[in-house]
């Protein structure tokens, strides 16, 4: 028996990157999948792989939806339990940042960024999780929200609505889960560092912007220790960690961090000390 066997699945964010490895994954190891997001041909490129791995046809359900529209949140909840029953576990992983059409970023973009940044990172969760929530109540199931590195102490001065965005995020993780709880229903988070997706595009750069700035990271050990960038499956093996009660049910409202040990070098420590001391 696999271990999502008889479990049903959204993952929001499922035409590209981080959510196509975490619905592949899922369905891989059982589990009943809704896949979602805007963008048609995608979604079905993540159909199609899910189904090339030898998963079966009724085990993948797609869902073209905009996270922002109230309505499309409805469709999203309601053909899933449609055509599944049940919902066992919601992936938040949807999101996005931009730079503007005039290269602007940081506090210098314009506030409808930031309008256009917060609708989907975070109000697109809390309302769909308000409205998942009755059905995971149901099957005392799992709330697993993709977060960022972003949102951490340090400062993120070019991506501050971004930043702003995910530690938000972190704080409705924290609180939600003790809401939850009491219900039976674990939430939890995944915060990544820095990974290959097609998140370079969305955010308006050009096509191959993330692997010219990959390259560089990889070369600095204050950027990546660890010495190479992250993939979604990376990412992927953690979100199913946290969905497995039988692996992670005493983990409530917490964020696991993956991103290389970047987060946890401050500039300083990028120069030898004793080098220093030498001069
Ligand atoms: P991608 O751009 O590859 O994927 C983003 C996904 O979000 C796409 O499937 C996109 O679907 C979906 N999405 C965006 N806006 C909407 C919307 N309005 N309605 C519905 N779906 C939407 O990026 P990643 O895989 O990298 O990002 C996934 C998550 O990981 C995000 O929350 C991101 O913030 C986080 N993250 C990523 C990092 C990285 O380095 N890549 C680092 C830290 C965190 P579509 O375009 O079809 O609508």
């Amino acid at each position: 028996m696999t271990r999502f066997e008889g479990k049903v699945a959204i993952v929001t964010g499922s035409s590209s990157g981080i959510g196509r490895a975490t619905a592949l994954l899922f369905a891989q190891e059982g589990a009943k999948v809704t896949i979602t997001g805007r963008n048609t041909e995608r979604l079905e490129e993540t159909r199609q792989h899910i189904l090339k791995s030898g998963v079966p046809e009724d085990h993948v359900l797609s869902v073209v939806a905009d996270l922002a529209k109230d309505e499309d949140q409805d469709k999203l909840i309601n053909e899933t339990i449609y055509t599944f029953g049940h919902i066992d576990i919601l992936v938040n992983n949807a999101g996005t940042a931009f730079v503007d059409a005039h290269g602007r970023v940081g506090l210098d973009q314009d506030v409808s960024d930031y309008d256009k940044v917060m609708q989907i990172n975070l109000r697109s969760v809390v309302t769909l999780t308000q409205k998942a929530k009755e059905h995971l109540i149901k099957t005392r199931g799992e709330i697993v929200n993709v977060s960022s590195v972003a949102g951490g102490q340090q400062a993120m001065p070019d991506m501050l609505y971004y930043a702003m965005s995910k530690s938000a995020l972190d704080q409705f993780t924290r609180s939600t889960s003790i809401a939850l709880i009491a219900h039976g229903v674990r939430v939890n988070s995944v915060s990544p560092g820095a990974v290959i997706t097609g998140i370079d595009e969305a955010m308006g750069m050009p096509a191959g912007s993330f692997e010219k700035m990959a390259k560089f990271w990889e070369s600095k050990k204050e950027c990546l220790p660890n010495g190479r960038v992250g993939q979604p499956d990376d990412i992927a093996n953690i979100i199913a960690f946290l969905a497995d009660r039988k692996l992670s049910s005493y983990i409530i409202g917490q964020t696991i961090v993956a991103d290389g040990g970047s987060s946890l070098v401050m500039g300083m420590h990028a120069h030898d000390m004793m080098e220093i001391l030498k001069q």
